[in-house]
């Protein structure tokens, strides 16, 4: 976000761009609708130089050849969703849901956890009231997903045991409850199940946890916001969705 002129847009593009639909996709290669690739660098590229040439590939396939999405984008932006995604680099939303720029404002975390209304945790809430009050997008997702390490981290904490990280194990505890109930209602299933469970069991959490942020409230009660929450399961190549 910073300080650029763009993030309190004076004005706000369209939600759904007429000239360029959501359903238009970014790149295209020849005429075959599958022909979306990623594309590879040289491994002898120096770090700073693979981020280089990753941009010169975003500026020249995408970023020049989609003016009608991208100029509307130098006034403001006005994305329909919210999205909370781990910061697992696995599954950035913008790659897995193929979000365009300017649809979705991200925050990613551990877990993608969302503590209950706390006025010192700054990060999360400022960009709860941002995208709400600011932006006004229409809906929340939390997205968790398989083999996450912040649940792992979660279910591994033991009463008994010091915490082994500096900030870690404090973060997730933001769900410790949740932890105990999944602990308490699969104690037949085996460590690895457990998180699966545990993965949407937090989700839910981070759900209701939104409900307790009183501009989040307002505009779920006035029907112009709503939820919804979702697991990326990057190991059977599965996205599901569900509304709280
Ligand atoms: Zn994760």
């Amino acid at each position: 976000m910073g300080g650029c002129c763009c993030c309190f847009p004076a004005h706000k593009p369209p939600r759904e761009n007429p000239m360029h639909p959501v359903g238009e996709p970014l790149i295209r290669h020849g005429s075959s609708s599958t022909a979306y690739r990623m594309i590879t660098y040289n491994e002898g590229l120096s770090a700073v130089d693979r981020l280089k040439a990753g941009f010169r590939t975003f500026k020249t396939v995408i970023y020049d050849h989609n003016p009608k999405l991208f100029g509307p984008l130098k006034a403001g932006q006005s994305p329909k969703y919210m999205v909370f995604a781990c910061s697992d680099s696995r599954v950035c939303p913008s790659v897995t849901l193929n979000l365009k720029p300017g649809e979705a404002f991200t925050v990613r975390n551990i877990a993608s956890l969302v503590p209950a209304y706390n006025q010192k945790i700054y990060s999360v809430g400022s960009a709860i009231e941002f995208a709400v009050t600011i932006l006004k997008v229409e809906y929340i997702v939390v997205i968790g997903h398989s083999c996450c390490g912040g649940i792992r981290e979660l279910l591994s904490l033991k009463d008994d045991k010091p915490r082994s990280y500096h900030f870690i194990d404090d973060w997730v505890k933001i769900a410790l409850a949740t932890k105990k109930k999944v602990e308490r209602e699969n104690s037949l299933l085996s460590f690895d199940d457990q998180c699966t469970v545990l993965e949407k069991e937090v989700v839910d959490l981070s759900l209701r946890n939104l409900r307790t942020y009183p501009f989040v409230m307002d505009r779920l009660a006035s029907g112009r916001l709503k939820l919804i929450g979702a697991r990326y399961d990057f190991v059977h190549g599965r996205f599901e969705t569900w509304h709280p």
